[in-house]
């Protein structure tokens, strides 16, 4: 494989307190440029996957490698800071600040990311730029986030993601709100944007019909155990 952008091993994660769910992940890896779709049904530990990659949770054991760094031997506070540089994160509720015009949540991540800062260059054009890329009507980028439509509001997501090329866009069922045309549509820009920038996406969903558009499908099932006790 080219090199890997994400490189995870032999990880275990057990959330703490009474609920008894765990999650044991022996690999999985996402080369510079790929796009791969990891489909798992509702409670599979889609999402807590995610956040051991994203590295707000942290594993109880093995290694979870992005851009050639271990982020679980980082301290809280420099794996904030790595998240921020490294991964653009759409989240299932979009997760933008309702009070905040469309250029502040776009350009949140650059806050805390002065490598991504530089690469975004003059920041406030980029997001001008990827929010017409974005098909987002101009004069949008001063609305308020929760004036917005909920396929704008997935598009901001997406340009929140995306500024400051970081190589790796992590995406947690994007378009479980979205009818069949808007997903279509909202997978269009997603790939037409990772494809410019050899972005690596690695996005989760329980729609299998999603699978032809990515280079690679992954079941949960087939790359993770998972241990529940009864309730
Ligand atoms: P998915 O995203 O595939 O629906 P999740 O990773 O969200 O699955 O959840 C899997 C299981 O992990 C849940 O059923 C629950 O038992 C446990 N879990 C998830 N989030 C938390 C949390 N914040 N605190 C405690 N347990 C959690
Ligand atoms: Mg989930």
């Amino acid at each position: 494989m080219t090199r890997a952008v994400l490189d995870l091993s032999d990880v275990r994660y057990r959330w703490p307190g009474r609920a008894s769910f765990s999650l044991t992940v022996p690999q999985l890896a996402v080369a510079a440029g790929e796009t791969v779709l990891l489909l798992g049904e509702s409670g599979s530990g889609k999402s807590t996957l995610l956040s051991l990659i994203c590295g707000t949770i942290l594993p109880d054991r093995g290694r979870v490698v992005i851009a050639g760094t271990n982020v679980t031997e980082l301290s809280d506070g420099a794996r904030d800071r790595f998240r921020a540089e490294q991964i653009g994160v759409i989240f299932q509720q979009f997760n933008l600040l309702p009070f905040g015009s469309v250029a502040d949540n776009i350009l949140l991540p650059l806050r805390f990311a002065p490598e991504r800062r530089k690469r975004a260059g003059d920041a406030a054009a980029e997001a001008a730029s990827l929010c017409a890329a974005l098909g987002l009507p101009q004069g949008v980028v001063r609305a308020r986030a929760n004036t917005l439509s909920v396929g704008q509001q997935q598009r901001v997501a997406v340009a929140r993601a995306l500024i400051g090329q970081p190589p790796l866009i992590i995406a947690d069922e994007p378009t479980s709100a979205l009818d069949a045309n808007s997903q279509a549509a909202f997978l269009n820009l997603l790939f037409q944007q990772t494809a410019a920038h050899e972005t690596s996406l690695l996005m989760v969903s329980h729609d299998p019909r999603l699978g032809e558009r990515f280079d690679r499908v992954l079941r949960m099932e087939d790359i993770a155990q998972i241990e529940r006790a009864a309730a």
